[in-house]
């Protein structure tokens, strides 16, 4: 084993750098591409991965994802089994992307963009009332971010529906697991929020099958990932009037397109995966202790199960 463990940051090294090192005076930080040995390295600090960096670290032990989701570091991980994955696990992460997810559903419930259309032309044209007690939200995915936006719409008055793996139970939500519980739920969700990890499983699950599923005129919201998305069976739905409309934070691809459909649909919302931002003072300290608890030897906090892939 390496003499001298080390820690490698591949991310915004500006910010991360010193953020990193307040938290731990002393310890070895480098900053990728100043590897230095390369026997050294035991945490690799990372957002994306260069070809072949994995693998010329043959002592690594820890990758470590800078934000919520690891879609995009575990195919790397999985080709090693001696290294784990942790992620970041921030309770005002996981606030600002359900406050997202929570103000586009309000935004559509209380009409506010029709509104702002009114406005522009002194128009005083009260729309159909839509009321939150008689809206039913769904929620795909329970974790951190699913049950954040299930608790703040339910003290919001709505009926909540939270779809999860293993069915968990959170107050005055109802839950559901599994294909079956997917196909109950859907019918009911006149909102349908996807706070899904990317996975084998979940890639493509908001189909034309589970659009068609939804009740007439249902809206659907996205803060996962893009490639959740059959994103032409998504404009089918919009199209054909289907679905009211969608209010999307995440694409297949990003940037999304200048010449892409969604930029100009009048009922799709686009923001540039803005939901969240991880504060690097606020969790260098988390990074910082779960490498020194690599480095005793201790149970690590906050790691990824690679075989779920989340
Ligand atoms: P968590 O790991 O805390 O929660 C994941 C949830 O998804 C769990 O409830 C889990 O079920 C459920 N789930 C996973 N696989 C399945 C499946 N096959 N079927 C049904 N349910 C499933 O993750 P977070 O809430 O912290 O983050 C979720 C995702 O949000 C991230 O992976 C990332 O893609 C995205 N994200 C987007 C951001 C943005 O800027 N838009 C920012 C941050 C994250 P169970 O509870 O049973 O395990």
């Amino acid at each position: 084993m390496n003499s001298s463990p080390s820690l490698l940051l591949n991310f915004a090294p500006d910010v991360w750098g010193p953020a990193l090192r307040e938290a731990a005076p002393g310890m070895d930080i480098r900053t990728y591409p100043d590897i230095g040995n390369p026997l050294d390295i035991d945490c690799l600090v990372t957002h994306t991965l260069p070809q072949g960096l994995v693998q010329s670290l043959p002592n690594l032990k820890l990758l470590y994802a800078v934000g919520a989701g690891v879609d995009y570091l575990l195919a790397e991980a999985l080709k090693r089994p001696d290294i784990r994955v942790a992620r970041i696990a921030d309770e005002a992460v996981s606030g600002d992307v359900a406050s997202l997810a929570v103000a586009a559903t309000l935004s559509w419930v209380r009409q506010l963009m029709p509104y702002v259309e009114q406005e522009k032309t002194s128009t005083w044209a009260p729309l159909p009332h839509r009321s939150s007690s008689e809206t039913t939200v769904g929620i795909l995915g329970m974790g951190r971010i699913g049950g954040t936006t299930a608790t703040s719409l339910h003290a919001l008055g709505f009926r909540v529906c939270g779809w999860s793996r293993t069915g968990k139970n959170l107050p005055g939500v109802q839950a559901f697991s599994g294909q079956a519980g997917l196909k109950a739920m859907l019918p009911r969700a006149q909102v349908l929020i996807c706070t899904l990890p990317l996975t084998d499983e979940t890639a493509g699950i908001v189909s034309a099958d589970v659009l068609a599923s939804l009740p007439q005129g249902a809206y659907f919201v996205n803060v996962g990932r893009g490639a959740h998305v059959d994103e032409d069976a998504l404009l089918e739905a919009l199209n054909a009037d289907r679905l009211a409309g969608a209010f999307l934070d995440v694409f297949k691809h990003e940037p999304l397109p200048p010449a892409h459909p969604f930029w100009v649909h009048p009922r799709v919302r686009v923001t540039p995966h803005v939901a969240s931002r991880t504060p690097p003072h606020r969790v260098a300290p988390q990074v910082i202790a779960n490498v020194l608890r690599l480095r005793a030897g201790e149970p690590l906090m906050n790691l990824v199960d690679a075989a779920a892939g989340y």
